[in-house]
């Protein structure tokens, strides 16, 4: 999570949409028989190539098929989708499925963690009816590993929600960006993420989250941020030796780490410690550039949650100037080379609203069908479900969306999904 200020915005919970979901339509069984879907065009993120009308025959939960036009199998069913465009699934690299609209650290104090997690099931749904079908799960913020629960439940079919890697809750210093401050120090009160103030404890809270069940480790790497004279200040929690043994603890059992860090020298740590991914990246200098490039380094913006914040925030101001220099800065780094996912930061806003994050990328000087790609193939790898996700070719899981529209020429169009796939089971139609 990105904070607005240390003193919260006022207590609003969630609209949660009142509307249920029709009969169980996910149930596993409907993913066998294959389906044509049919619509106006369809993409292919990453040559940019068009093809109008487009086609795609799924069998099984996986695509068998894509082109102008595809095999039509006797018993298959043939969805028409009209004018709209055939995309991968949307992937999310950074959400908090447990925080909701509202003072997100009270909420985290007063909820029970059933009562967050019950919040969670319903915000999973919310994302995948938006078309998003994968996810990374940034953080519980004092959940723990009840993000594992989540995270089976819906990979066994028992509720709706996209695919997802987990980390339970991220890691922080004594002091450090999740900690409970500004409380009464007698209370007691617990931080939001898990503690660990050297290497050593950096590789004991590791293998105790992986014991429960995390895919991957996020770590808070820059503290509280301010902009003095036009520069992002901001102190470092880990150095980048500590980085650096949390990194290679991950790496023995073949898992990642990924950052919060907003601005230097903590990026620079983290780029040379070998995160997987740079999350907020306000700031790269150019020797934290050059090596995300030469390490595939990906940085994550998490526009939406800046402008958010800017509007909803105790502190406005203040997030109006972080947002105006992250924007400036991120200029730079698209012409520097940097790749990109999209993460969104959702759960302080309301979940199923975070296609705005491609509409944010694109205004602030990305192409449509970069965004596009940074939601899709790049997303994909952050997750490591390269070669499985973030495209439409054969082989890959049946995870597809289409929008209204031609999202190249009007990127708004991926804030209107009017159908949803995973795994060949459709959720929305
Ligand atoms: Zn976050």
């Amino acid at each position: 999570m990105r904070r607005s200020s240390p003193s919260s915005f006022p207590l609003a919970f969630c609209a949660i949409a009142a509307w249920v979901l029709p009969n169980p339509c996910w149930s596993q069984d409907k993913a066998a028989r294959p389906v044509v879907l049919h619509a106006a065009r369809v993409l292919n993120v990453e040559t940019g190539r068009v093809q109008a009308p487009g086609e795609v025959l799924v069998q099984g939960g996986l695509i068998v098929e894509v082109g102008g036009t595809v095999r039509h199998p006797a018993e298959a069913e043939v969805i028409d989708l009209g004018e709209g465009t055939l995309l991968p699934g949307l992937i999310d690299t950074h959400v908090h499925l447990f925080l909701h609209p509202g003072a997100e650290d009270l909420q985290t104090v007063q909820e029970s963690v059933p009562e967050r997690t019950i919040r969670a099931v319903l915000a999973a749904r919310d994302d995948l009816m938006a078309g998003f079908t994968a996810e990374r799960d940034m953080g519980t913020e004092g959940a723990g590993p009840a993000d594992t629960a989540l995270r089976n439940a819906i990979d066994s079919g028992l509720i709706p929600g996209p695919r997802l890697r987990v980390c339970g809750n991220a890691v922080d210093i004594l002091g450090g960006h999740e900690d409970a401050i500004g409380y009464n120090p007698e209370q007691h009160v617990l931080p939001n993420a898990t503690q660990a103030d050297n290497s050593a404890d950096l590789v004991k809270v590791i293998r105790e989250q992986f014991k429960q069940g995390a895919d991957f480790i996020k770590i808070y790497e820059t503290g509280k941020d301010a902009v003095v004279d036009g520069q992002l200040v901001t102190p470092y929690q880990y150095t980048q030796a500590e980085l650096s043994a949390a990194v290679q603890e991950a790496k023995r059992v073949g898992r990642v780490i990924a950052v919060h860090a907003t601005g230097e020298p903590c990026t620079l740590y983290a780029a040379q410690a070998g995160v997987v991914s740079i999350d907020h990246a306000d700031v790269l200098g150019d020797e934290t550039m050059r090596i995300m490039r030469e390490r595939g380094i990906v940085a994550v913006p998490t526009f939406t949650i800046s402008d958010y914040f800017s509007q909803h925030s105790a502190s406005p101001e203040r997030q109006k100037q972080l947002l105006e220099l992250h924007a400036r800065e991120f200029r730079k780094q698209l012409a520097a080379g940097v790749s990109f996912a999209m993460g969104s930061d959702v759960g302080p806003f309301p979940h199923g609203t975070q296609a705005r994050e491609f509409v944010l990328m694109v205004k602030y000087g990305m192409k449509p069908l970069d965004a596009l790609r940074a939601g899709t193939v790049n997303a994909a790898r952050v997750l490591g479900w390269q070669g499985t996700a973030g495209a439409l070719k054969p082989g890959f899981w049946a995870d597809i969306v289409a929008v209204e529209g031609d999202p190249l020429s009007d990127i708004t169009a991926l804030q209107r999904v009017t159908f949803v796939m995973k795994g060949g089971v459709i959720y929305k139609r």
